[in-house]
């Protein structure tokens, strides 16, 4: 090699070198001063709603910790993929995280082409709480039962309507799954969020809808509206006389609703690091813990806060939800 052709191949290197240490104390900088301004939490259903609701609990206590406050975004539209497309092209500075439940998992088998990639788009915070749902009616929608209901959905289904939060929302799979296993397809309603769905179903705009318990249990126990069943295996301590729907005949329903915190794909870790300590800090906040409590809202072990629980899961769930919602055969 020349001389001269020696001396300028040291100089890129020294020159990569030293843009690398650089870029490293700016990344470091950054991580230090965060954060230096409010963080958005993205969330991506209507404000009022038990996805929006878990993520204003967690806010005020996260911007505690964090020094800085967490302001809440709702995103609406297309069952929460807005909101997810909004979030993987933000710039990854730390100033936008995310909250989304189990349809993250469920968006791929539901559409077509996404515009981004759950596996691939985002960096991993941690899991938040699992929450039940429960299948309710309008208070004067005739059936009084689950064998009831059964029977009405088949004999009028060109009249029932069905309230959800667009494909890829919770209420969505859940009234999915329930409308094959009956072997019916009803007309469905989406909405951008449960919160004003359940607004319409008090005042009796639409026949049924499945929601989580969140803001559901004062309405069940005051007899504001009518309900079918839970959609855990399990009853439900909050609501112990309500059976489940598998104990009513649909063998195996099985829908509780998980969390996830994410941020956009390139987040640098220590700043990863500080979200997740101040995520950590607010699940174990008891005014938090109390009031998701009320609502049967089972916040997850300290052992699921973490990027991996939450990466691993995700992977797990887009597997399990795909062939069933393929089998359903839906998306409406
Ligand atoms: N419960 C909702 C769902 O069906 C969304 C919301 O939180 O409003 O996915």
């Amino acid at each position: 090699m020349q001389f001269k052709t020696r001396i300028s191949v040291a100089t890129t290197l020294l020159n990569s070198f030293l843009a690398s240490a650089l870029a490293l104390l700016a990344l470091n900088a950054q991580a230090d001063a965060y954060p230096s301004k409010p963080i958005n939490l993205v969330v991506p259903f209507a404000a009022g709603g038990p996805t929006d609701s878990v993520a204003r609990l967690i806010a005020v206590p996260m911007g505690k910790s964090l020094g800085q406050s967490v302001v809440v975004e709702n995103v609406l539209g297309a069952g929460g993929t807005i909101a997810a497309t909004k979030v993987a092209r933000a710039a990854p500075d730390g100033y936008t995280i995310f909250i989304h439940h189990m349809g993250m998992a469920t968006a791929p088998a539901l559409y077509d082409k996404l515009p981004y990639d759950p596996m691939k788009d985002f960096e991993y915070i941690g899991q938040v709480a699992d929450v039940p749902m429960v299948l309710l009616g309008r208070k004067n929608f005739p059936p009084n039962n689950f064998k009831e209901l059964e029977a009405y959905i088949k004999a009028n289904k060109d009249k029932v309507t069905m309230a959800n939060a667009g494909p890829g929302a919770v209420s969505q799979l859940c009234g999915l799954i329930f409308q094959s296993r009956l072997g019916v397809r009803v007309t469905t309603i989406p909405y951008k969020g449960t919160g004003p769905a359940l607004t319409d179903l008090l005042g009796g705009q639409v026949d049924i809808l499945c929601d989580q318990t969140t803001q559901t249990i004062p309405y069940i126990k005051d007899n504001r509206v009518k309900v079918y069943g839970v959609t855990t295996p399990k009853r439900l301590s909050a609501l112990p006389n309500v059976p489940t729907i598998d104990e009513q005949g649909l063998k195996g329903f099985d829908v509780k609703v998980w969390h996830g915190v994410y941020a956009p794909k390139g987040t640098p870790k220590p700043i990863l690091d500080k979200i997740t300590v101040a995520l950590k800090k607010a699940l174990t906040d008891p005014d938090v813990k109390k009031r998701l409590d009320d609502s049967n809202i089972d916040i997850v072990p300290m052992s699921k806060v973490t990027a991996e629980s939450l990466k691993t899961h995700l992977d797990a769930e887009i597997n399990r939800w795909g062939p069933i919602i393929r089998k359903a055969n839906i998306p409406d």
